[in-house]
């Protein structure tokens, strides 16, 4: 994950880009992906499909000499500015320029889409630096027509429902947000890829943030009912505790999975309702008309809470130093363990009456041995009644999922339970 990291980070991965194109390539070496491409000017509902941007200089220069050269950094040129090369006055420059004074050595990664508009971003200690009344300004930028890639892999499943597993590969110049993401969305198909099949058919997204999602589920509106749920993965790698963000359902078989493997694996975490942690592509597959219930895993913090979701967001301090391979790996096997536990899960029906005589068929649990599940036997045996998962019983009575799992394999093995397809959300 951290080679996949190292190699892409610096580029220019701007929404509609040879950056971002290259990014899907260097992906589509590693899984077998396909890409999608909408063009410019497409309508996805209420949004367009943006043009191609492309940049070739971007300087500021005070008559003698270059003092901000975006060869220095991409993010010296904010991100879909409109071309323009001129001498103005440092007024006007000034109301040009884009700073963080919060974090005054970092470089703020700034766009605008949907907006003309052009900007230089610099570090806010650079300001005092500006000292004459006007300066010569090149913003060398080309708007063509271009196609948004999504990239795409399926992983078919016995089941025609499908798990969207999405993270965004946009945002040039950045490491946590979001390579972190992409990094462990092809690390789990690697896994998932090696696996025998499941139930769930998988797909995974590698897409610009929103317009991305918002374009392709556009544009095939028919895979809309066949998604059961969607995880997003945004910002797994700095050093903080995992955010999960519920879906706007709040309470569905995925949010309770998400909910117990969080507790399970992590000592700590955060955990909040929709549009508390993240804004990312769960805003459109959770969204009206689309309504997939979606979470989303980050390591942001609270949102409105002032201060920012990490240190480094969105700005140049953005860099691979700044992940932890563990946290990914963390992350990973988080996934990993939700995907495993929703193939898994089922409602189960009793076949039996009064409680079943346990040695007969072989399910007497010695307590010495499994303390827990032996002491839960009676309440398990109550909760067989086609109205709970497996998943639900086992956080009711508080017992792991495998350990529940293995000892209802047994009542299926001798006839004593059905298993109800379909888990009601
Ligand atoms: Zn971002």
């Amino acid at each position: 994950m951290q080679k996949i990291i190292n190699d892409l980070w610096y580029a220019r991965r701007d929404l509609i880009s040879d950056g971002f194109d290259s990014a899907l390539n260097y992906i589509s070496e590693l899984i077998p992906l396909s890409i999608i491409e909408i063009p410019t000017g497409t309508e996805c509902w209420t949004w367009i499909v943006p043009p191609k941007w492309s940049l070739s200089e971007g300087w500021i220069s005070n008559g003698g000499e270059i003092v901000l050269d975006v060869s220095d950094h991409p993010l010296h040129v904010m991100s879909y500015s409109q071309p323009i090369r001129k001498r103005i006055k440092k007024e006007e420059l000034m109301a040009h320029i884009y700073t963080y004074p919060e974090r005054p050595n970092a470089i703020p990664f700034g766009f605008s889409y949907y907006e003309n508009n052009w900007k230089f971003c610099i570090q806010h200690n650079k300001l005092a630096e500006f000292r004459e009344d006007n300066y010569d300004i090149c913003i060398d930028a080309k708007f063509t027509e271009g196609t948004l890639k999504v990239g795409e892999l399926v992983i078919p499943g016995k089941s025609k429902q499908e798990i969207a597993l999405i993270a965004h590969l946009c945002h040039p110049s950045m490491a946590n947000d979001n390579l972190s993401g992409v990094a462990v969305l092809i690390e789990t198909a690697l896994e998932l890829l090696k696996q025998s099949q499941n139930k769930y058919t998988y797909r995974f997204l590698f897409l610009p943030e929103a317009i991305g999602s918002l374009a392709y589920l556009s544009q095939n509106e028919y895979l809309i009912p066949s998604i059961k749920y969607a995880i997003i993965v945004d910002s797994v790698g700095h050093n903080d505790v995992l955010s999960l963000q519920h879906s706007r359902q709040a309470n569905t078989e995925l949010d309770i999975c998400a909910s117990y493997v969080f507790k399970d694996e992590t000592l700590m975490y955060r955990e909040g309702a929709i549009n508390k942690i993240c804004g990312s592509d769960e805003r459109i597959f959770n969204g009206p008309g689309v309504d997939i219930p979606s979470i989303c895993i980050s390591r942001f913090k609270f949102m409105g809470k002032g201060g920012w979701p990490y240190p480094e967001y969105h700005s140049s301090d953005d860099i691979p130093d700044i992940i932890i391979i563990d946290n990914l790996v963390e992350t990973k096997n988080i996934i990993i363990k939700m995907l495993d536990i929703l193939n898994k899960n089922y409602v189960p029906k009793r076949n039996f009456k009064g409680p079943i005589c346990l040695s007969r068929y072989g399910l007497w649990v010695d307590s010495n041995k499994d303390r827990r599940l032996s002491l839960s036997l009676s309440d398990i045996m109550s909760s067989l009644e086609g109205d709970k998962s497996v998943l639900e019983i086992a956080k009711e009575v508080g017992i792991s999922f495998s350990d529940l799992f293995v000892w209802l394999d047994k009542l299926h093995k001798e006839n004593l339970l059905r298993r109800q397809s379909g888990v009601p959300d």
